[in-house]
């Protein structure tokens, strides 16, 4: 028996109310659109069967993988041999004990959480509405937007290790940086919730707010096209987007790979792009740039293998 085989029969005498697919393409859960099948993909809606699941996991010798929105990967086109964790359902959502704070399963969607905070008048997640990732994924990469950071707000996180168990990181634990933390150092553990605590404010202000930062997004991105958002990360002193542009590379194309000629920054898939392409594309970004700026560009866009 191989470790998939053990686990449907785990899942089966222990998990039975977690739906788990066979084969599910990547493609489907990552924004690129790009990815072959992942072995098994399961969706557990409590955390308690998340912790159930990654503790069966262990035993069967899977390798978990726990993703969000798919909205900051990049799937090998030939598949994962692992068990793929999607978080969608994971989805608890309510006012926090402390006073301004919201607890947030790690699956929702960073628009809900900052569509709640607008509803309750709290102010500080404004930046974080345009931002199409889940609260565990935003964590993880410490995403951020318009001079807004989760590390601002996120008080800290309730989080899953294989060996220890659930433990909770202050702020200061979680050791933000620039679209990293203690998190996408430790892949092995899992977000189950986080707190945010945030700012009385005035919900129209924050809701006017949300609707500019809404309209900048929409006509500097190429939203209309599949992508994982700025395919690098900001080199100290440029940005990758500019440098990209001014080495001629707008509308470069690899396969179904491109350049966005929108926004440098952005690698789309214009249809039928593999996962490849989209490798080779960004080979080639950097090297160009490298070449003839001397700037180094490093992937913002998570590898997964
Ligand atoms: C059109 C577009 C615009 C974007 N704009 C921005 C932007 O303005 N600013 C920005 O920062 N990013 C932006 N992004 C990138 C992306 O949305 C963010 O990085 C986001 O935080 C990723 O969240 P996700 O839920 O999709 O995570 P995923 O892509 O699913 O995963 C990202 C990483 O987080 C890990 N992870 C996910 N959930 C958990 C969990 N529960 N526990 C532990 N680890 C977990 C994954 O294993 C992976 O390593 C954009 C992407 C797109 C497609």
């Amino acid at each position: 028996m191989d470790w998939a085989e053990r686990l449907d029969k785990q899942m089966r005498d222990y998990l039975s109310d977690v739906s788990v697919l066979k084969e599910e393409p990547m493609a489907k859960h990552t924004s690129f659109r790009v990815g072959g099948p992942a072995k098994r993909m399961a969706f557990p809606e409590k955390s308690e069967q998340l912790v159930l699941l990654l503790s069966m996991a262990r035993e069967c010798g899977a390798r978990p993988l726990i993703i969000g929105n798919g909205t900051n990967l990049l799937a090998p086109d030939g598949g994962l041999d692992r068990l793929v964790i999607g978080t969608d359902r994971l989805c608890r959502l309510e006012m926090g004990e402390e006073p301004d704070s919201i607890v947030a399963g790690c699956g929702v969607p960073l628009a809900r959480l900052a569509d709640f905070a607008c509803r309750q008048g709290l102010a500080g997640l404004e930046f974080a509405h345009g931002i199409p990732g889940t609260v565990g994924g935003g964590v993880c990469m410490n995403a951020g937007a318009y001079g807004g950071e989760l590390k601002q707000v996120a008080a800290g996180v309730s989080a899953l290790f294989p060996e220890e168990g659930v433990r909770f990181l202050s702020g200061e634990e979680l050791a933000f940086g620039y679209r990293r933390s203690f998190l996408t150092e430790h892949p092995e553990a899992a977000a189950l919730h986080a707190v945010f605590r945030l700012t009385p404010g005035d919900p129209e202000e924050i809701r006017e707010t949300q609707r500019s930062l809404m309209a900048r997004r929409k006509a500097s991105q190429p939203l209309e096209w599949p992508s994982a958002g700025s395919t690098f990360k900001r080199p100290e002193g440029y940005f990758a987007g500019t440098l990209i542009d001014q080495c001629g590379l707008k509308g470069r194309t690899v396969g179904g790979a491109q350049v966005s000629e929108k926004h440098a920054g952005f690698i789309i898939n214009r249809g039928g792009a593999s996962c490849a392409d989209i490798k080779e594309l960004i080979r080639q970004v950097q090297a160009v740039v490298g070449e003839k700026t001397g700037v180094r560009l490093e992937p913002e866009v998570k590898f997964v293998e």
